[in-house]
């Protein structure tokens, strides 16, 4: 069983697109807005309901949101983030299934690894047009012992 970790979309402008949440819908007005220098992005997350929105710009021209919407012709919803109970046994399942793994650009890793909130993987499916992400989401243990590694 599994449920929506948060859907990720890839905006021209955060400052905009977070403004039309709060003005239009009354959403976002206590969103977090991070500026990532290392992954070169400006995300706001905030929820609306029980789901987590992230909405991600790219700091640069040639960046992976930005050249996402330069594909596309417009912005979107870049992926939808699934949290699952093991993502070790979700991707086995899939993958038996003839899943194929999709390459992480953001850690240049396929299958299987730690982000900052869980384990995740990519797969090349997608479901009705959408990027499929899977997360394994950090126990407090696990969260600390990645927090602990990177020094954060
Ligand atoms: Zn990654």
């Amino acid at each position: 069983m599994s449920y929506i970790k948060h859907m990720a979309f890839a905006v021209k402008s955060v400052d905009e697109t977070l403004n039309r949440y709060r003005t239009l819908l009354g959403e976002g007005l206590d969103a977090k807005v991070v500026v990532a220098e290392k992954a070169r992005i400006k995300v706001a997350i905030f929820n609306v309901g029980d789901i987590e929105y992230q909405l991600n710009e790219s700091l640069d021209a040639d960046g992976r949101f930005s050249q996402w919407i330069g594909e596309r012709g417009s912005e979107g919803l870049h992926h939808i983030c699934y949290a699952v109970e093991d993502i070790d046994a979700a991707l086995d399942d899939a993958l038996a299934q003839g899943a194929t793994l999709r390459l992480c650009k953001a850690c240049n890793v396929f299958g299987s690894h730690p982000h900052p909130e869980g384990y995740v993987a990519f797969l090349d499916q997608e479901t009705g047009g959408i990027e499929l992400e899977l997360m394994q989401v950090y126990t407090p243990e696990e969260l600390e012992q990645y927090k602990s590694i990177r020094g954060i």
